[in-house]
């Protein structure tokens, strides 16, 4: 027997026009180039991306079209963000710190029409123009440059619409956004959003127990509105009418908790390194700003205990939240149950520092060679996901065996889960380290490394090793005018580990090299130190 509930689709105008309903005085904030603010409201907002919805109507956008965009987080992003999809386009935000011929790659893969592109960015365009088959390019001015005749202005595009605009029947499983995963190896991949999938994972960002997004908070999206629909905080930030603080293009501390301190900021996200440079500056100047307590969301890569310890001493909350461009990204959240709570502080801090349990509708297992790998915190497995928000294949590319043939999609990481449902991820399976048959988690080396004072940043990975197959080697960066040795490294790490994994060398380098998404690039280090043993005597470090 049916329910007799309606069954009204889960499309985004149903957002947006709540947000232009309800919260048309709420406050909308993007720093510019110039670093001056941009301030308008959601009433702004909301009149906005409904005439862009109507102007590329006009200009012939049909369903299921793909508009490209190449911008910073602002507020023309966030009109594109509703005003694309809500005309039955495709949002196709274009990672900008790709290679120029990734961006090609993308653009003709992903056959864009349109382009939506900041002023500042058209140079980056320009290198990629004569390869791409755009039919129109609209420039946002965000600084008084004259727009050169060859493009459009965004803002006579908007012009075009006359207010009187329908939305079309939109369905739910629809595609309304679309970004390619910036992997470190092979062609990017596309991945669609349905309606559905953004409206279900706003719903589930909002949740009291996850990232706790409401109209109580100020919301700065640090993480890039080209990166995972910026971990779906704009979508879920006009949902319920959050005001919304973007920093544009300055992502350095300073300017960042500029904008923290000046707009109330209670809730951001980024990825770890970004949060690295902030304590750090904290550290040096810790009057300097005035800050509201903040819960801060860092996922991307592991955020280590040392980090999470370190906000904690400022009163800020780091929430650690583990997802994939494919998971449209939330999948699990890392917050203490209840029923945990009479945990040490240590063993508080541990779990904190795992990725967490699966927000609700995501289920996850851990998958190893003899199948299916028990719940006991130390069994490495593969991590397989599912549910309404998980992609179930790539965008033209129908065999992939990222998705099993039971229906789950394999994340390419490897993690264990504990019998709590705690979830740690211990590796990439690329970056493993597999030392004499056993695996070395390089996270769980490189986070007990970033815990020493000394060390800025420290990268993990494997060198061919004659007897052992791979050993672990370690770089680390130590922070700004500080000096610390191999030696002292050594003995802070080897009461925490077994013997064998601990890294046959640490070298230090001024940087570890990483990718548009600012992950380490750990294939660079294999390569450059691939022959580190046939110069050297490897010892017996499994004895
Ligand atoms: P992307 O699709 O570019 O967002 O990258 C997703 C990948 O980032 C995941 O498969 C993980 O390898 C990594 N990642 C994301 N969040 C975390 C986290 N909290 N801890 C460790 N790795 C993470």
């Amino acid at each position: 027997m049916n329910g007799t509930m309606m069954n009204t689709p889960l499309v985004l105008p149903s957002l947006l026009e709540r947000a232009g309903t309800f919260y048309g005085k709420v406050e909308v904030v993007s720093r510019l180039p110039d670093r001056s603010l941009h301030r308008y409201r959601y009433a702004d907002f909301y009149r906005r991306a409904k005439q862009l919805a109507e102007a590329l109507q006009k200009a012939g956008l049909r369903r299921g079209d793909r508009v490209a965009t190449l911008m910073w987080n602002h507020y023309a992003h966030l009109e594109a963000y509703f005003g694309i999809p809500a005309a039955g386009g495709v949002l196709h935000t274009v990672n900008l710190r790709l290679h120029p011929d990734d961006i090609a790659f993308i653009m003709n893969h992903a056959e864009d029409r349109f382009l939506i592109i900041d002023d500042v960015l058209v140079p980056l365009y320009e290198q990629v123009k004569g390869r791409v088959n755009l039919e129109r390019v609209f420039v946002v001015s965000l600084t008084d440059a004259p727009v050169s005749p060859e493009y459009e202005k965004y803002e006579d595009l908007l012009a075009t619409a006359t207010g009187d605009f329908h939305y079309p029947q939109l369905e739910e499983n629809e595609a309304a956004g679309m970004c390619y995963t910036s992997g470190t190896t092979g062609r990017p991949k596309g991945v669609l959003y349905s309606h559905r999938a953004i409206v279900l994972h706003s719903l589930a960002s909002a949740m009291a127990d996850t990232l706790a997004i409401s109209r109580r908070d100020t919301a700065t999206p640090v993480v890039p509105m080209f990166h995972a629909n910026a971990w779906g905080v704009p979508f879920a930030a006009v949902m319920v009418g959050a005001k919304l603080a973007f920093p544009g293009p300055h992502l350095d501390p300073v300017s960042l908790l500029d904008l923290f301190a000046e707009e109330r900021v209670t809730f951001t996200a980024g990825v770890p390194t970004i949060w690295l440079g902030i304590v750090q500056t904290l550290e040096k100047e810790p009057e300097r700003w005035k800050l509201q307590p903040m819960r801060m969301v860092v996922g991307g890569s592991a955020a280590p205990e040392g980090l999470i310890r370190a906000f904690d001493r400022f009163g800020l909350r780091i929430v650690h939240a583990w997802g994939m461009t494919e998971t449209t990204p939330l999948a699990t959240v890392s917050h203490i149950k209840p029923t945990l709570e009479g945990l040490s502080e240590d063993e508080q801090y541990a779990l904190r520092a795992k990725q967490g349990v699966p927000v609700p509708l995501i289920e996850a297992r851990i998958v190893g060679d003899a199948g299916e790998a028990p719940w006991d915190g130390q069994t490495m497995g593969e991590l397989q996901v599912r549910g309404p928000w998980v992609a179930s294949s790539y965008y033209r590319m129908p065999e992939n065996d990222s998705f099993t043939p039971d229906g789950w999609f394999r994340t390419g990481d490897v993690a264990t889960i504990d019998p709590e449902g705690y979830m740690k991820i211990t590796d990439r399976t690329k970056d493993l380290i597999k030392s004499g048959g056993e695996w070395i988690s390089s996270v769980d080396l490189e986070n007990a490394l970033m815990g020493h004072p000394a060390v800025a940043e420290a990268a993990v990975f494997a060198v061919p090793h004659p007897k052992w197959q791979e050993r672990p080697l370690a770089a680390v960066v130590p922070k700004a005018g500080i000096q610390v040795t191999e030696e002292e490294l050594r003995a802070y790490l080897e009461p925490k580990f077994a013997k064998w994994w601990l890294p046959d060398a640490i070298v230090f380098l001024e940087e570890i090299p990483r990718t548009s998404a600012g992950k380490f690039m750990k294939a660079k280090l294999r390569e450059q130190f691939k022959n580190w043993n046939d110069e050297r005597d490897p010892g017996s470090p499994h004895s």
